[in-house]
């Protein structure tokens, strides 16, 4: 027999530093302004940082959660929260302040880590917050009102230098928690332990995953804040991978500018990143070419996206599938590149295949596996090491978990070979620019209007967005409620971006047998062109995009 070697960020954490002391996190802190640090450079912070954390009274288990982009000050929390057996819970900074405010609550969060340019977000909110001893303020900016504001570099000086002692932590100990607003209901927590969290970042540095190694430097645009920035941070240290982080400039000139100036070979975001960025890498022409395997996920990546940077960028992009609930990467499309093309670019726009250790199948209405023919249909369920088995101090949702398998939501088919293709979705949730919407939400807010009898809302595609609410709703008679109107009501309720760019006025919302709304009749409605939406005068959008 082996040793019990327990699979521990520990572990993860002295590999970077002795195997790869030079690798780097390289952080755009401006606009053509570069911070870099190297891997042992970041050791020695992260031991400072596990110092410092001690002294503030940080017990094992405690969650400690960080506001902050993606950033070399919020990669050393990465290790240091873990790696002294606390819990790293990195809050979702695009939820509106009840969420947010639920979810700090919820975690008991003890310390909050903010970036300074974030404090205005927070700072209204803190006397709300029950057990947030401290904040501790990234960056020279201003703390502004929030209570007992501490200093990150302060904090890491008054530590002193010298190798830190690691308290022994157990694999299945959890080492970092994040919520999920997709769902309906309260937000939920998922754990991640150090067990699943290591097996998570060695599989997906792997063949037939994001294929990494100590040659590649990644760009990770998707947030450090929704689901560990798919595990990058981790799998890049693993690795001894340069990690390029992008903080706030996720726009497509200095996402674009990074690339040139950086070369990562891999970038990861959303679709609606990618999408910016296509458009203006057409217009602008900027050498991208060395980004020869990236990944795109968090909504359906179209077909076209992908093979339109191939073809005019050079830029290889594999489409993923996965959930908060599932670390994330459950499926990825790397077909062979020895095959018709045609078949290729078939099997690239689909979700791909399950990575190692991930065991997929596929649920009927009867409640029985339909086949893997191509064809067929039914909820995806999904089980293996880094699937969550339940949501933190949450049985609400429950009935999503039974015998080891998570019921994900998601509608779609399986061919032969594994691949799988998403088809819809069973969850009653929207996601605009890789961030949730509540339908439900939504829906009641509308109908606190005097003159709404009842509404629906639906996810209409989007080209940019991937999806945008549309929202269906029957007047009151004789009223005359505008488009304008509905919207300026909304306004005060919910979030800029949350507001739907377009109504449809009907007769009626079709209702199941049990007098639900019944969305499929919606949705069918939506795809035949029988559902006029009525656009809002309005311009749409909203100020940023906000990747997954
Ligand atoms: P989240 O937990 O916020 O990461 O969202 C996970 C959900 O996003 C999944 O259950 C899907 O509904 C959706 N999703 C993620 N990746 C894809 C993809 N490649 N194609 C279609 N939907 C996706």
């Amino acid at each position: 027999m082996q040793n019990d070697f327990p699979l521990t960020l520990q572990h993860v954490q002295r590999r970077m530093r002795s195997c790869s002391p030079d690798a780097q996190v390289v952080t755009l802190m401006a606009p053509g302004e570069l911070r870099r640090a190297s891997f042992a450079e970041l050791g020695a912070r992260i031991d400072r940082l596990a110092r410092a954390l001690q002294r503030l009274g940080v017990q094992a288990g405690d969650r400690v959660a960080t506001f902050a982009w993606n950033n070399q000050r919020h990669f050393e929390l990465y290790f240091a929260v873990p790696c002294i057996g606390a819990v790293l819970h990195t809050l979702n900074i695009r939820l509106f302040e009840e969420q947010l405010t639920y979810i700090v609550n919820h975690a008991e969060d003890k310390l909050i880590f903010i970036d300074d340019s974030l404090v205005p977000l927070l700072e209204g909110l803190a006397p709300r917050f029950e057990h947030v001893a401290h904040f501790v303020v990234m960056g020279d900016g201003d703390a502004g009102s929030l209570p007992n504001p501490l200093r990150y570099e302060q904090l890491l000086e008054e530590a002193g230098p010298g190798n830190f002692d690691y308290p022994a932590v157990h694999e299945r100990q959890a080492a970092a928690l994040c919520y999920t607003s997709g769902t309906t209901g309260n937000p939920k927590g998922v754990l991640y332990s150090h067990r699943s969290t290591a097996m998570h970042s060695t599989v997906v540095m792997g063949p037939d995953a994001n294929l990494l190694s100590s040659r590649d430097r990644i760009l990770a645009v998707v947030p450090m804040f929704h689901v560990n920035a798919w595990g990058l941070p981790f799998a890049a240290a693993m690795a001894g991978a340069d990690l390029i982080l992008p903080n706030r400039y996720l726009q497509s000139e200095p996402l674009a500018q990074l690339i040139v100036s950086e070369r990562p070979t891999m970038m990861a975001g959303v679709p609606t990143i990618y999408s910016d960025l296509l458009r203006y890498a057409d217009e602008h022409r900027p050498d991208l070419s060395s980004l020869v395997n990236c990944i795109c996920g968090g909504s359906a990546a179209p077909v076209k996206l992908l093979r339109d940077f191939q073809e005019r960028h050079g830029v290889v992009i594999n489409h993923a599938w996965g959930m908060t609930e599932t670390s994330p990467i459950c499926t990825l499309a790397r077909p062979p590149v020895q095959m018709d093309e045609e078949e290729y670019w078939r099997l690239r726009a689909t979700q791909g295949r399950a990575v190692a250790w991930v065991e997929l199948r596929l649920i009927g209405d009867d409640g029985h596996e339909v086949p893997w023919d191509g064809e067929s249909t039914g909820e995806i369920e999904v089980r293996g090491p880094w699937v969550a088995s339940r949501y933190y101090n949450d049985p609400s949702g429950d009935e999503k978990f039974h015998d080891g398998w998570l019921r994900t939501g998601d509608i779609g088919s399986l061919d032969r070979g594994g691949y799988l293709r998403i088809t819809d979705r069973a969850k009653d949730v929207i996601k605009s620019g890789g961030e949730w919407i509540s339908s439900v939400e939504l829906e009641n807010e509308v109908m606190s209007h005097p003159d709404v009898v009842e509404a629906a809302v639906i996810a209409k595609p989007d080209e940019r967005w991937a999806e945008r609410p549309l929202c269906c709703l029957v007047l009151r008679e004789g009223a005359q409620t505008s488009v304008e109107d509905l919207r300026e009501h909304l306004r005060e309720r919910v979030a800029k971006w949350w507001l739907p760019d377009e109504f449809a006025f009907v007769e009626e919302i079709p209702k199941t047998s049990v007098g639900k709304f019944d969305k499929k009749v919606l949705r069918a409605q939506l795809a035949d062109g029988t559902l006029e939406g009525r656009v809002a005068v309005e311009a749409r959008g909203r100020p940023a995009p906000a990747p997954g």
